[in-house]
């Protein structure tokens, strides 16, 4: 007896693995041409209910914290990169055994844990290319006075008897192939000395090459030449890539209420469920929309933030109070940002495989949300 969808509890996430190995499928093309190596990025999705899915296609995990690290290696595998921008001793000890590569933000934490890192991992630094596509401030790594990575004015060649590779990540979201190039091309020559001397270069994650029609094979051949110029082994650092449209929040119509416009309440909240929508002020998109639809409604959050909702769009028909609605694109930068704000019910997860059954990655209850604030 399997699960069916439509008797499923709201709010619950449901995981799409037929769109995740879409994705996967382009990114195996990517490596297959570029030579490059391709790590996930947990911060973005940590779901490892599906890692069995992924793993085949990707090399191994990077992370942005010390349990990011523990979970890449306990439940990924392959190669595990160390990334923070700032390790206590504490990180270090606990990281350092389950790391193959660790990567340094700064010159002052390379420099505080080289004696004890050097032998046992490769060690990489973060530096700040000074140029970057980020469509937000808030998400740019080389914005004014970015504690993100080294500047080039820091570094001198002697660095690279320290570190056999460096770390550069300033995209977010990119569609755009030859934007991504000039930035490379920039790196190139900025960088030169540096990369004839190291053995790995990582590009980062936001480039987005599963967007619908994106060169793949442009973006492949560039990074293919640039390794072999430099002789350094390419690895790119995907978070939203690899999962991106693959996972919609359901939700309930729990209530209408009309106040100039209509708003449809629905049983989530953007803050404690889907926070981006709220700090990057990026509207989602419901399956059930219609461009043409005669029914606007606002969907509005259940959480007592006056400015917390979904997005204003419109419908063919009235909404109707007990209705579920589908928010697309919520796989990645979601589930991670899992909150308790206002002790709402968090969403359950769940995963559809290929072959249409539904299998439940996890829910939480009253004991969980208890738990998380004392004992
Ligand atoms: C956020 C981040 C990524 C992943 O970014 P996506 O936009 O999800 O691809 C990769 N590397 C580093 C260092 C990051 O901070």
């Amino acid at each position: 007896m399997g699960i069916n969808e439509s008797q499923l509890a709201t709010p619950y996430f449901m995981i799409d693995e037929s769109t995740l190995i879409n994705n996967l499928e382009t990114a195996k093309l990517l490596k297959d041409i570029s030579g490059a190596k391709l790590v996930l990025a947990l911060k973005c999705f940590s779901t490892w209910g599906t890692f069995e899915t992924i793993k085949p296609y990707l090399d191994g995990t990077t992370s942005s914290g010390p349990f990011e690290v523990r979970l890449g290696h306990e439940t990924f595998g392959g190669e595990t990169h160390a990334y923070s921008v700032g390790y206590s001793q504490q990180d270090i000890d606990a990281v350092l055994p389950l790391s193959d590569k660790i990567i340094f933000n700064s010159l002052s934490q390379l420099d505080a844990y080289y004696q004890q890192c050097a032998e046992q991992a490769s060690l990489g630094l973060r530096i700040n290319p000074e140029k970057s596509y980020a469509g937000q401030d808030l998400a740019n790594p080389a914005r004014p006075y970015s504690r993100l990575g080294v500047k080039p004015d820091l570094l001198d060649l002697s660095i690279t008897e320290k570190v056999d590779g460096f770390m550069f990540h300033m995209n977010c979201e990119n569609k755009d192939v030859d934007a991504f190039i000039a930035i490379l091309d920039h790196i190139s020559v900025t960088f030169a000395a540096y990369l004839d001397k190291l053995n790995w270069l990582s590009l980062g994650g936001g480039i987005f090459f599963t967007y619908p029609n994106y060169p793949v094979e442009k973006l492949a051949l560039a990074l293919k030449a640039f390794s072999e110029k430099h002789k350094v082994q390419i690895y790119l650092e995907p978070g939203e890539a690899i999962i991106t449209r693959s996972a919609d929040l359901v939700v309930t119509v729990i209530d209408i209420v009309e106040n100039g416009k209509l708003t449809a309440i629905v049983d989530s909240a953007t803050e404690a469920h889907r926070l981006d929508t709220l700090i990057y002020k990026e509207p989602a998109s419901i399956y059930e929309a219609s461009e043409e639809g005669q029914y606007p409604y606002i969907i509005g959050s259940c959480s007592c933030l006056a400015g917390d909702q979904f997005c204003e769009t419109q419908f063919d028909q009235p909404l109707q109070i007990g209705q579920k609605l589908h928010i697309m694109d919520s796989a990645g930068y979601t589930m991670v940002k899992l909150n308790w704000f206002n002790g709402l019910k968090m969403p359950s997860i769940y995963y559809k495989r290929i072959d249409g059954q539904i299998e439940l990655l996890n829910e939480f209850g009253y004991d969980d949300f208890k738990r998380t604030l004392g004992k």
